[in-house]
Parts: structure tokens; sequence; C-alpha cells
């Protein structure tokens, strides 16, 4: 790729890009490839730990690095990427709002591969609208925790981890996002149980079900009937690096079908030399790339305590979306071979459907964008006329 795209980088960030997809193709595929589909791959995040990502993720990581660190994940190995966001997702509301006896728990052994964590927030009645979660948490008798009864569903890294952080509604008066509160909730307790689902994405996920389990008042993250905040904080984060997972994904489709270009012949010639390919092709290139550098800035937004939401609703939007493209192109031009299992481009066409629809679906970002968009233009329009 050209350098003038990196520009807004520093060498530091660039040399962590470098590596970090050089240890994905060579250090992290070859362990992906030995777990099994749909189920946690505890040597592949051992692995991330040895190399450093994990505790990376948990002492200096900054919203710009977690892009560049998933982007090169996601080009180089998937399932990598996939393994250290989850990671990240389901500890870092302990890191950002745990006491310093939770943190110094769980963040050092998700940080060194021997916790696997996991982010617990969706319902089956509770996916796009998380304010309507209805997991309870009823007081207990002697006053000091709750007992937690109720459903998740599609939760990565169930039933396998051993930690979860799960939202839960304390307070059944108070509506939507007010009165939930965030627990860390280990993985064994008493009462909680769950099961695999089998799903097109292969990374692990399942649903976990509450049958009154006793967490305690030092559970607790934040503040009771704090938990909305505690998601979203941690979310807000994370949002531009699922923009940067599904650029990784574009990035590698659009290599392999350029590769591939070059080499097929059909009618006498290479696929590059049909015009129809070769511009589909670079509008492609053209729109991955202009889609990460949205993703960058609302990562360096972020990280300067400017974050604005419909900056990075749309870098999500648009990078979630020509990620799809990009890979659907890329199938179509391969031809057949594409769609052989154990393919790469069949396994990131399973790979790339799912972040159009977690961490807010595309229509919701589009929500976020348009809402934005007519508030400033009503204030624009009231200045005009006061
Ligand atoms: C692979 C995968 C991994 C996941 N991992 C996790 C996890 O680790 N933890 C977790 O808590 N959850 C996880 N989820 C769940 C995910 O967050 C939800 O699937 C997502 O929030 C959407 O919820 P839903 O599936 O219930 O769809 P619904 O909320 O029923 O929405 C269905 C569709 O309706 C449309 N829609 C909904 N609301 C609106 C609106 N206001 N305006 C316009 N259109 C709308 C959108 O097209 C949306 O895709 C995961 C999901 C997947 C697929």
């Amino acid at each position: 790729m050209s350098d003038a795209l990196d520009l807004h980088l520093t060498d530091a960030q660039r040399a962590l890009y470098a590596d970090t997809l050089r240890l994905a193709t060579s250090g992290l595929a070859p362990v992906a490839a030995s777990g099994e589909p749909g189920r946690v791959n505890r040597p592949l995040v051992r692995a991330l730990a040895e190399h450093g990502l994990l505790t990376r993720l948990f002492t200096s990581a900054t919203a710009i690095e977690l892009c560049l660190i998933r982007e090169a994940l996601a080009r180089g190995c998937t399932e990598a990427e996939t393994a250290f966001a989850l990671q990240g997702l389901g500890a870092h509301p302990i890191l950002q709002s745990g006491s310093e006896a939770l943190r110094s728990r769980w963040i050092p052994r998700v940080a060194d591969g021997s916790v696997i964590a996991a982010f617990a927030l969706s319902e089956p009645e509770a996916g796009s609208d998380p304010a309507a979660l209805t997991l309870s948490a009823q007081p207990t008798g002697d006053g000091d925790g709750w007992l937690l009864s109720g459903e998740k569903l599609w939760i990565s890294n169930a039933p396998d981890a051993d930690l979860y952080t799960v939202f839960a509604r304390t307070d059944p008066g108070a509506a939507g996002a007010r009165g939930l509160t965030a627990f860390a909730v280990p993985g064994d307790s008493p009462g909680l149980g769950g099961e695999p689902r089998r799903m097109l994405a292969p990374h692990a996920i399942g649903s976990l079900t509450f049958d009154r389990v006793r967490v305690g008042r030092d559970q607790v993250l934040g503040e009771p009937g704090a938990g909305f905040r505690v998601a979203m904080r941690t979310l807000d984060l994370f949002r531009p690096s699922v923009g940067a997972f599904a650029i990784g994904m574009a990035r590698r489709a659009l290599e392999l079908a350029t590769g591939h270009a070059l080499r097929r012949r059909t009618f006498g010639r290479p696929l590059r030399d049909h015009q129809a390919v070769a511009h589909r092709l670079a509008q492609l290139r053209a729109e991955t790339e202009a889609a990460r550098l949205m993703v960058h800035r609302a990562a360096i937004a972020h990280d300067a305590g400017a974050g604005d939401p419909s900056v990075a609703a749309m870098s999500k939007l648009l990078a979630t979306e020509v990620a799809q493209a990009a890979v659907d192109a890329a199938v179509q031009f391969h031809g057949a071979i594409a769609l052989e299992r154990g393919h790469p481009l069949e396994h990131l066409y399973r790979e790339v459907r799912a972040p159009r629809i977690y961490e807010g679906a595309s229509e919701i970002q589009r929500e976020i964008v348009a809402r934005a968009m007519f508030r400033a233009a009503e204030d624009d329009l009231s200045e005009v006329t006061s």
C-alpha cells in the first residue's frame, strides 16, 4: 500500500502495524488453524499474550493503536483478531470501572491469556436496543448483593469464557438505560449455564442462562444504576476498531482479487485486462482506503478527547459496508474456486457479514448520523431566523 495513506501515523504506529501483520500471518495463523470452529481457541489467546498484544490492550492501547492492531490481525488471521478484540471488550469494563480488587484479580490473567473474557449485553429481546434488557438483579435478603435471573444471547466466547461482564437490571422501576448495573461474573458461578450456537461467523458464540446467580457489591463495575454508561464507554473505545477489523478483511480480499486477476486468463487475456474487473477493483480500493482514513480520524478524535458519535458511526458504517462489497467482489472475480470450503475467501465471506449487525447495525449507525445531521441543520436554521 502507498505510504501516502499512512502519513498521519507515527513511525512507531507504522511499525506496530507491520510487526502485527507479520505475526498474524506467520505466528498466529497456524495456531488458529488448529482450533475447533465455534469454540474458544485457548492456545491462540495465549499466543496473543506471549507476543505482548494483550498486555498492550490493558496498558497503553489507544483507539488508533487498537485500529492498527485489529486491521493487521484481520488481514493476516481473522481468528486472532477476534480473540484479541473479545479479550478487550470483555475485560475493558473492569479496567475502566472496576475496583482495585477486581482489576488486580482479573486484568493480569486476561492479559496473560489464562482467563477468557466476554461482554454479555445482548438478550433475546434486546439487541439493537440494549436499554430494553431484562436480565433481572434482585437484591438478596442480606442486602449484600443481588441474584441474577434471565438469559443472554449471541455472546461471543460463551459459554467457554472464564469471566463475563454482565449487564443486568437492578432497578425494575427505572425505565430504559437507567437502572442497569454492570457486574464482573466468573464463568464458574453457581447457577450460570450456557450453550454454544452454530453461526456463519466461525468464532465461539453462545447463550447464557442465569438461575439466581449470586453477585456481591464487590462485583459491581462503576456504580449501581450506571451500567449503561459502562457499556457505552467500552463500545465507544472499540467502535472505530470494528471498522478497522472490516478494513483488514477488505484489504486482504482486494489483495487476493488483484493477485488472481493478474494470473487468471479468460478469453485469451488476464482478468486484469477486462475493464469491468479492473475498474470494480479500483473503485473498491479507493472506497476501502477512504473508509480506513475515516476509521483513523474517528479513533484519533476519540484519543484526543474529541470523540464524535456521528463520526464514529460513519466510520463503522462505511468500513463494514465496503468490506462486505470488497469480499463479495473478490469472490465474484475468483469464480467457483472462492466458494470451496477452506478457501481464504470462503472464510472471509463468512467473517465479513456479522460486523454490519453487531455493535450497532448499519441502520443504527445511519440513524446516529441522520440525527446529528438534522440537529445541526435545525441549529443553523434557528441561528438564521433568530
Ligand atoms: C457474530 C456476532 C457476535 C456477537 N457478539 C456479541 C457479544 O459478544 N456480546 C453481546 O452482548 N452481543 C453480541 N452480539 C449481538 C449483537 O450485538 C446483536 O446481534 C445486535 O445488537 C443486533 O441485535 P439483534 O440481533 O437482536 O437484531 P435486532 O435488534 O432485532 O435488529 C434486527 C435488524 O433490524 C434493524 N433495526 C433494528 N433497530 C432499528 C432501528 N432503530 N432503525 C432501523 N433499523 C433497525 C437492523 O437492520 C437490525 O440489523 C453478537 C452478534 C453477532 C452476529
